[in-house]
């Protein structure tokens, strides 16, 4: 057998060679480097697969949550939720706006943001009285779209915009709603490893909302107003190459094919671990787009065997993510302790996920399972 892949990039790249070599020799030959054709191209097909107005297509998944952030004005004083168990990038663009990142405990179960320790924090931040609640960030991790239906009722009762942070999310569903159209503003990633990845970085936000659309764009190139030399406000520079977006157009047509065979391998690996873990618990009428494929150990003890284990093997694996947000070094000043959101905590010390990708071979994924099963 081959050396297993956590993500087989070469796969998809051998699957796509043709289309996605054509694409760069097309934007070479063009010479439209910044602002190409295939951007705009790529935004409208983007729009259609997500059922979103707009797509802003912007250098990287972290910009992509920064800038609805900075469209809406939130500030020093401001309280934004975020969970707790997810990448850093979800609360860093809080603190980039000077805002103060409000953590929110997880599910056990899909491992996304728990929808009552939601209610229970804006409650408190609004008793307190230091900082204005003005917007949640919900996860889709793993490929699972947040509790959208929850989350909205919460927010509107409390006034509270919803930025869904989609970066693990693209392809994934709640009923026939895809992932990217969920709250006022939807942010996704194409860094390679992502569920819909580029050769490089990029992301994108999706609105829609005109108003929103319009200051998008307007922050991407430098805050311009009618024209590039015309700066209205401060902005960034943040767009995606034409380059990366001419890789993705292919990349998006094969992605409901790899999605359909990422949920085939996640039911095959779920089959075959029966009784020995717990495999992830999808909602009922959810769709996951299977970025990862997670597993919860034990105990934390335990888990170091079982990734010691498939390290001997010869299977990777990765913790996403070791720590929680809260109990990160940066967020020191804020004061949080060990045991204030228990559920992160657990998982953060719990969780390994397995190879997963588009590609992967039934073979592959029946030997992890005995390998697995064998601990
Ligand atoms: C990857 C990721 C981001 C950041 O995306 P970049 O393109 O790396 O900036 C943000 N949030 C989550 C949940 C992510 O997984």
């Amino acid at each position: 057998m081959e050396k297993i892949q956590f993500n087989d990039l070469g796969a998809q790249y051998a699957a796509l060679k043709e289309e996605i070599d054509a694409g760069i020799a097309d934007v070479i030959a063009g010479s439209h480097f910044i602002s190409g054709p295939q951007v705009e191209e790529l935004e409208k097909e983007l729009c259609a697969f997500t059922g979103r107005r707009y797509c802003v297509t912007c250098g990287n998944g972290t910009d992509a949550l920064r800038m609805p952030l900075m469209a809406w004005g939130i500030q020093k004083g401001d309280a934004v939720f975020v969970p707790a168990f997810t990448f850093y990038a979800s609360s860093e663009v809080v603190s980039l706006c000077g805002a103060t990142p409000v953590f929110v405990d997880s599910r056990v179960d899909t491992f996304n943001m728990d929808p009552e320790d939601l209610q229970k924090k804006v409650a408190q931040v609004k008793a307190e009285g230091k900082l204005t609640p003005r917007a949640v960030i919900a996860v889709d991790l793993f490929g699972q779209p947040a509790q959208f239906p929850e989350i909205e009722a919460i927010a509107k009762e409390n006034g509270l915009l919803i930025l869904e942070d989609a970066a693990q999310g693209f392809g994934g569903k709640i009923g026939e709603r895809a992932a990217c159209s969920f709250g006022d503003a939807s942010a996704t990633s194409f860094f390679p490893a992502k569920a819909l990845g580029c050769y490089g970085d990029g992301g994108a936000v999706f609105t829609d909302d005109p108003e929103l659309y319009a200051l998008l764009k307007s922050i991407r190139v430098h805050g311009k107003g009618s024209m590039k030399y015309e700066n209205i406000r401060v902005g960034l520079n943040s767009r995606l190459d034409t380059l990366q977006a001419a890789i993705l157009l292919p990349k998006l047509h094969a992605f409901p094919k790899e999605n359909e065979h990422r949920n085939h391998a996640a039911q095959r690996y779920a089959a075959g671990l029966q009784g020995k873990f717990q495999t992830p618990v999808v909602r009922a009428g959810y769709h996951s787009s299977f970025g990862y494929f997670t597993l919860k150990a034990e105990s934390e003890a335990q888990r170091t065997q079982v990734m010691d284990a498939l390290k001997e093997a010869g299977i990777p694996s990765i913790i996403y993510y070791p720590c929680p947000l809260h109990l990160q070094k940066v967020y020191a000043p804020l004061g949080y302790q060990e045991g204030d959101l228990p559920v992160a905590e657990k998982l953060a010390k719990t969780v390994f996920s397995l190879p997963m990708h588009g590609y992967i071979q039934d073979q592959t994924v029946d030997y992890i399972c005995r390998v697995l099963q064998k601990l």
